[in-house]
């Protein structure tokens, strides 16, 4: 019983695939002039394709995050599936190891002062 809930336990998007770690989210960052960095599902064909985001602000010449979240129709399906509670303590977890793990922050900062300079060009 352990064994299945544990199997039960996991992230999924609605198009199906199975988020097994945060490490198999898609990050895109392309609305560099919003400061925000998609989170894809990995699945290419899914219909959703953006499961969240993450904000950060630029102060004094850092790259400071701000604030971070999944969207409803993939927070929604993970708690039918899992329950609530405990859908919101996975996706929290995986945020906090997307934001801490999975982002190269010096790179984000090295393209924003990239792009500083070609502005004052
Ligand atoms: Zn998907």
């Amino acid at each position: 019983m352990a064994k299945s809930s544990v199997q039960e336990a996991k992230i999924q998007c609605p198009c199906g695939r199975i988020i097994e770690s945060p490490g198999d989210y898609k990050l895109l960052f392309l609305k560099k002039e919003l400061n925000e960095i998609d989170i894809l599902c990995p699945n290419d064909t899914c219909h959703l394709r953006e499961l969240g985001y993450i904000k950060f602000k630029i102060e004094d010449d850092n790259v400071k995050f701000e604030s971070a979240r999944f969207y409803s129709p993939f927070v929604t399906w993970n708690a039918g599936r899992l329950g609530r509670e405990k859908a919101l303590q996975i996706l929290k977890e995986h945020l906090r190891a997307i934001i801490h793990e999975h982002i190269d922050w010096n790179k984000i900062k090295e393209d924003y002062k990239r792009r500083m300079r070609e502005r004052e060009k």
